[in-house]
């Protein structure tokens, strides 16, 4: 590279980085406030996390002998349904791809206290911006959201940007690898406890790795996923399915298994 491009080049860099940050910022300040906590909910003016590289990573279909397998690299999708019927999504290349417009899916069975373990790839080509980029999400027992998004360089409400509880906790960092690499989360998740009467007894709570990086450390959602509203708890069965959203975005997905967690309520007989 020539002196004059290396000279211009430190010049342009950082005008390119000051216009990312420039501009009014994706979100809202007409919502209610999130309870216990001083931000509104998707409030655009809540700081950015701070942006992390998380390396490069290492994947493999390996697993525990105990896991449930939801997609190997066998790409057979016999573990999901859309609906109850035969899924919609495509496999491509060993993966589940959300073909846009077919809908949501979610595995055929149910599951309560789980560690899960998922692959994802937003796009190689980047389209759109803020929530039209890369969306799409995991969302536990089809109620509690973990957002899938393109958020390398993407800037939106921080309460919706990729592995954030969404509406409600932005990650702790942005460990987001660019468009079209593939991203890892591990969760722990905890569902939610109900009396008879059908009050809350426990939130349900999620510890969340970003491509090796920790998001959230067993952190407890405020009520089921909603968009623009303040989450409540209404009670629900002690099991529900895993839910992909399909929010007209080709996400790939790959790798995808759990191991059910033993239920730390009950009387330990160790
Ligand atoms: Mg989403």
């Amino acid at each position: 590279m020539n002196r004059f491009i290396s000279a211009l080049l430190l010049l342009v860099i950082p005008i390119v980085s000051l216009a990312l940050d420039d501009g009014p910022r994706p979100g809202y300040r007409d919502t209610p406030i999130i309870p216990g906590q001083k931000w509104k909910v998707h409030d655009s003016e809540r700081p950015y996390p701070v942006v992390v590289d998380p390396g490069a990573g290492i994947f493999s279909n390996s697993r525990p002998d105990d896991a449930v397998v939801l997609l190997d690299a066998s790409a057979e999708l016999s573990a999901w349904s859309s609906g109850g019927k035969e899924p919609r999504w495509g496999v491509v290349d060993g993966t589940m791809e959300a073909r846009p417009g077919s809908g949501d899916i979610s595995t055929r069975d149910s599951f309560g206290d789980i560690q899960l373990h998922l692959e994802f790839r937003t796009p190689p080509e980047v389209k759109g911006n803020s929530q039209g980029r890369g969306n799409s999400g995991v969302f536990l027992m089809e109620r509690y959201e973990i957002q899938v998004l393109d958020s390398y360089q993407n800037p939106t409400y921080p309460d919706g940007q990729c592995a954030a509880f969404y509406g409600q906790w932005p990650p702790l960092v942005n460990a987001c690898r660019g468009p079209g690499q593939w991203q890892s989360y591990d969760i722990i998740f905890k569902a939610p406890r109900f009396s008879a009467d059908g009050s809350l007894l426990a939130a349900a709570r999620a510890t969340v790795i970003h491509n090796g990086v920790m998001v959230h450390h067993d952190r407890e959602f405020l009520g089921p996923t909603s968009h623009r509203r303040k989450p409540s708890y209404s009670k629900h069965a002690p099991l529900g399915k895993i839910k992909l959203q399909d929010h007209g975005n080709p996400i790939r997905y790959r790798n995808i298994w759990l191991r059910n967690l033993p239920d730390e309520t009950e009387s330990d007989s160790r």
